[in-house]
């Protein structure tokens, strides 16, 4: 068992040392709900449990706390994919639901497995989901004094359940002050990809990590029997040419986990089969 989250990026800039260590308190205390849950549940359940419980904490850019886009709204993205099946799905600037990747795992049962806009807002509320804002005061602020802070968190989950099933999820508020319409990497396989052998989250400049294609490409690279440490070094290597800003979590079959980021700092927390561990 495995379970690796990340609250995105930290702005040594213009967020405070006291904002830092909550969103570390707040890593832990979801990295072990997640566990207990993970003991009795399988990986892609467990990557959705703790994805959910990330963007309900409003100190991580997804869910509630999600950035705003330069009109004045929320368009949230999120994407949840299962190694077993290797089934991906998602939404794509859903707006107004508080758990975009709870859209995402009911979607996992459809046929179209990738919504976006208004259909995807208009299938969450078919399907019974309440109408509710993810706004909070502080973003609202940050908005209306023109403060833009890349990674104010995007949450991600990767898991590797007791039978050695791995899932990834992932979910977003954005970059902040996007042109509406701006679709970010979080619910594409650049941003979150799984397969049987390896499973991988991201985070930081949506643009970039599609550049690189970077979760598919650790995926691929795993699967052509790189070791995971490897797969990483060489895929954030080629992120250098364009200085690609980008972060990442991973799980191996194996029970390999590993982090790098481009440039520091990238939250997130660990369980690698023993103890916990809690990085920024
Ligand atoms: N990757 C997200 C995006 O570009 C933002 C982030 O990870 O902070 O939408």
């Amino acid at each position: 068992m495995r379970i690796l989250i990340h609250g995105g990026f930290f702005s040594e800039s213009s967020q405070s040392n006291e904002t830092k260590h909550k969103k570390q308190q707040a890593l832990l205390e979801i990295l072990n709900q997640g566990k207990d849950f993970l003991k009795n549940h399988s990986a892609l359940e467990s990557a959705v449990y703790t994805a959910k419980l990330l963007e309900d904490n409003p100190l991580f850019n997804a869910g509630i706390g999600s950035q705003i886009q330069s009109d004045g709204k929320i368009r949230m993205s999120a994407a949840l994919m299962d190694g077993v099946n290797q089934k991906f799905s998602g939404v794509i600037n859903i707006e107004d639901i508080q758990n975009p990747v709870l859209i995402a795992q009911k979607l996992m049962k459809e046929e179209d497995r990738v919504l976006g806009g208004i259909g995807a807002t208009n299938y969450a509320k078919d399907a019974g989901f309440p109408m509710f804002s993810t706004e909070t005061a502080e973003r609202r602020h940050e908005f209306l004094t023109k403060k833009q802070s890349l990674g104010t968190g995007t949450i991600g989950c990767v898991v590797q359940d007791r039978k050695g099933r791995l899932a990834a999820a992932t979910s977003t508020g954005g970059k902040g002050f996007e042109i509406p319409g701006r679709i970010s990497d979080s619910a594409t396989i650049a941003g979150n990809y799984a397969n049987e052998y390896c499973a991988i989250s991201c985070t930081g400049v949506g643009e970039d990590i599609v550049s690189g294609g970077l979760a598919t490409k650790i995926v691929t690279r795993v699967t052509d029997g790189m070791p995971l440490e490897k797969a990483f070094e060489k895929s954030f290597n080629e992120l250098k040419p364009y200085d690609g800003f980008a972060g990442a979590i991973g799980v191996t079959k194996k029970g390999e986990i590993f982090y790098q980021e481009s440039h520091p700092k990238i939250v997130f927390a660990a369980f690698n089969g023993e103890a916990d561990i809690v990085f920024t």
